[in-house]
C-alpha cells in the first residue's frame, strides 16, 4: 500500500536543555515521511519557498518518498521556533512565521490520487477537507489535529472527523473534544462520531487504541535521554501508518502492532535534533527496540 502525506514543511528552530539547532528541516510532514518511509512508500504534499534546500531531505527520495506533490514558491518556507524546559513537556513557541505556508492550498497531483493511506496532518481543517475531496475515497482515513482547531474551528473539524477511519489525539486534546475529564468516556464518544478507531497519546505514558468494546495500552519505551522532542507526534503518525501500509491489513490486531512500531519510531526520532537519528537508524536497531516493548509489559 502506499501512502499520501499532507501537512508542513518547515525550518525549525529549537532549543532544549542539550543544545540548540538552527533552521534544521522540520514539519509535520517530513517527519511523518522520515517514519513512514522505512515501511512503504510515500506521497508528499506541502509546500516550501526558494530557500528550501532539497539536499537535506535527499535521504527521503533515496527511501521512497515522492516530492512531485511539494509546490516551491517564490518567497519564504514556514519557519517554527520553539525551547523546550527541563520538564520537557513544556515547550514555549519563540516565533511562527508562516510565510509561503500562510496560502497553501494543498493540489493533489492525478497520481497521488489513488493513494491508498491518507494521513491528513495537523493543519487547517478546511484545507483537510479540501485534500478529501480531491481524491476517491481511500482505504483509510488517519486525522491528526491540535487544540487550536479544536476551539478555533470546531463546524469544520466536526466534519473532517466524520470523514475519518483513525483519529489521533493527545489526552488534552480528546478532553477537550468532548468536555469530559475521563479519558475511556471521551473516547467512546469520539467513536460515536464518525471514526472506527482512536488512539490517544499519553505521552510518556503511551498511547491507548480504542475501537468498538476494545482496549489497547501499549506503554512508552524508557528513554533516559531525550533530546528534542520535536516531531515525537507525527514520527509516531509516520510508523503507525507505514506499518499498516507494509502489511496491507486494516483491522485491531494490526493497529496494535503498528501503535508498537510507531511508538518506537518516535522514541529514536526524540534522541537527536530535527530527524538526524531516523536519518542512521535501520531496521535491526527498529526491530530490537519493539522486541524491547513485549519485555516491558510481560509479568
Ligand atoms: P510537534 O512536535 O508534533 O508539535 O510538531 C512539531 C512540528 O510542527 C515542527 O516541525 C513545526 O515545524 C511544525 N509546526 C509548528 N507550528 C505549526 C503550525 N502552526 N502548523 C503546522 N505545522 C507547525
Amino acid at each position: 500500500m502506499n501512502i499520501l502525506v499532507v501537512g508542513s514543511i518547515a525550518l525549525d528552530s529549537v532549543e532544549t536543555p542539550w543544545g540548540s539547532a538552527n533552521d534544521s528541516p522540520g514539519g509535520s510532514a517530513l517527519y511523518f515521511s522520515s517514519a513512514a518511509s522505512f515501511f512503504a512508500p510515500v506521497n508528499v504534499v506541502g509546500v516550501v519557498g526558494t530557500d528550501f534546500d532539497f539536499k537535506a531531505v535527499d535521504f527521503l527520495r533515496q527511501r521512497s518518498v515522492n516530492f512531485d506533490g511539494i509546490d516551491q514558491q517564490e518567497g519564504l518556507t514556514f519557519r517554527w521556533g520553539g525551547r523546550y524546559h527541563m520538564d520537557l513537556n513544556q515547550r514555549d513557541t519563540l516565533f511562527t512565521d508562516l510565510n509561503v505556508f500562510e496560502n497553501f492550498n494543498p493540489k493533489i497531483p492525478e497520481f497521488y490520487r489513488n493513494s491508498d493511506l491518507v494521513f491528513l496532518a495537523n493543519i487547517d481543517p478546511d484545507l483537510q477537507m479540501q485534500v478529501l475531496r480531491q481524491i476517491p475515497r481511500p482505504k483509510l482515513v488517519i486525522l491528526d489535529t491540535m487544540n487550536f482547531w479544536i476551539t478555533g474551528k470546531r463546524k469544520s473539524l466536526d466534519e473532517v472527523i466524520g470523514q475519518t477511519d483513525v483519529l489521533i489525539l493527545n489526552d488534552e486534546e480528546a478532553r477537550m473534544l468532548t468536555d469530559t475529564g475521563n479519558l475511556i468516556t471521551a473516547g467512546r464518544r469520539i467513536l460515536e462520531r464518525g471514526p472506527k478507531f482512536l488512539i490517544i497519546k499519553k505521552g510518556e505514558h503511551g498511547a491507548v487504541l480504542l475501537h468498538d468494546n476494545s482496549y489497547f495500552s501499549a506503554p512508552a519505551y524508557p528513554l533516559e535521554k531525550v533530546v528534542d522532542p520535536t516531531g515525537a507526534g507525527d514520527s509516531f503518525a509516520g510508523g503507525f501508518v507505514g506499518y499498516i501500509a507494509h502489511t496491507g491489513k486494516i483491522d485491531e490486531p494490526t493497529m496494535r502492532r503498528a501503535i508498537i512500531y510507531g511508538s518506537t519510531v518516535a522514541s529514536f526520532n526524540v534522541e537527536d535534533f530535527s530527524f538526524r537519528r531516523l536519518v542512521s537508524l535501520n531496521r535491526k536497531e527498529m526491530e530490537a527496540r519493539v522486541d524491547d516493548f513485549s519485555r516491558i509489559t510481560v509479568y
